[in-house]
This record gives structure tokens, C-alpha cells and sequence, in this order.
């Protein structure tokens, strides 16, 4: 699937074109996989990622922040409904 959260391939953050990594929003074994199957992925620079302690991996604040946008694209593309039914969390404040 296809990203429904971005068309351009950089960085989300900051919007670097050197050295993405692709990251589903979503972690863990079983959201990967959703997160895949929904298009729920964006492009983040090494740094942004997982290579500094500003990363998405490590700095929860941003974490949150992504997943919280990522959510509200979703629902303008599906549903609150769905997004509950199969993430199980609202990550909307
Ligand atoms: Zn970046
Ligand atoms: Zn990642």
C-alpha cells in the first residue's frame, strides 16, 4: 500500500532528501503490519528516525505528535471508527 500520509519522498520533519528511511508509524509486530496494509508510513531522515536521540524511536514527544497527525489523516481518508476498530487507541488529544 501505498503511503496515504505523504506524496513527496523526504523527510516529514524536516524535510531532508538524504538518507530516508521509511517508518510505519504504528510499531510493534502487529501494528507494522496494519500500518503497512493502510498506507500509515512516512519518509524521515536518519536523524529523524533512528540515529540521534531526536529520532522518532527515541524522542516521544514527536512520537506522539506523528501518531496523533497520522490518525487524523487517516480518519479524513476512512473513519474514527475504523481507525478504533483496528489500531484500539486514541492517540488524538
Ligand atoms: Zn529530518
Ligand atoms: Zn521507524
Amino acid at each position: 500500500m501505498k503511503s496515504i500520509l505523504q506524496k513527496e519522498k523526504k523527510c516529514w520533519l524536516c524535510g531532508s532528501t538524504l538518507d530516508l528511511h521509511r517508518h510505519h508509524v504504528f510499531g510493534g509486530s502487529a501494528n507494522r503490519a496494519k500500518s503497512e496494509k493502510y498506507g500509515l508510513t512516512v519518509y524521515l531522515c536518519a536523524p529523524h528516525h533512528n540515529m540521534s536521540g531526536a529520532g522518532v524511536h527515541f524522542d516521544k514527544a514527536f512520537d506522539q505528535q506523528l501518531k496523533a497527525w497520522a490518525q487524523k489523516q487517516f480518519e479524513k481518508e476512512y473513519s474514527h471508527e475504523l481507525f478504533m476498530k483496528i489500531f484500539k487507541r486514541n492517540y488524538r488529544r
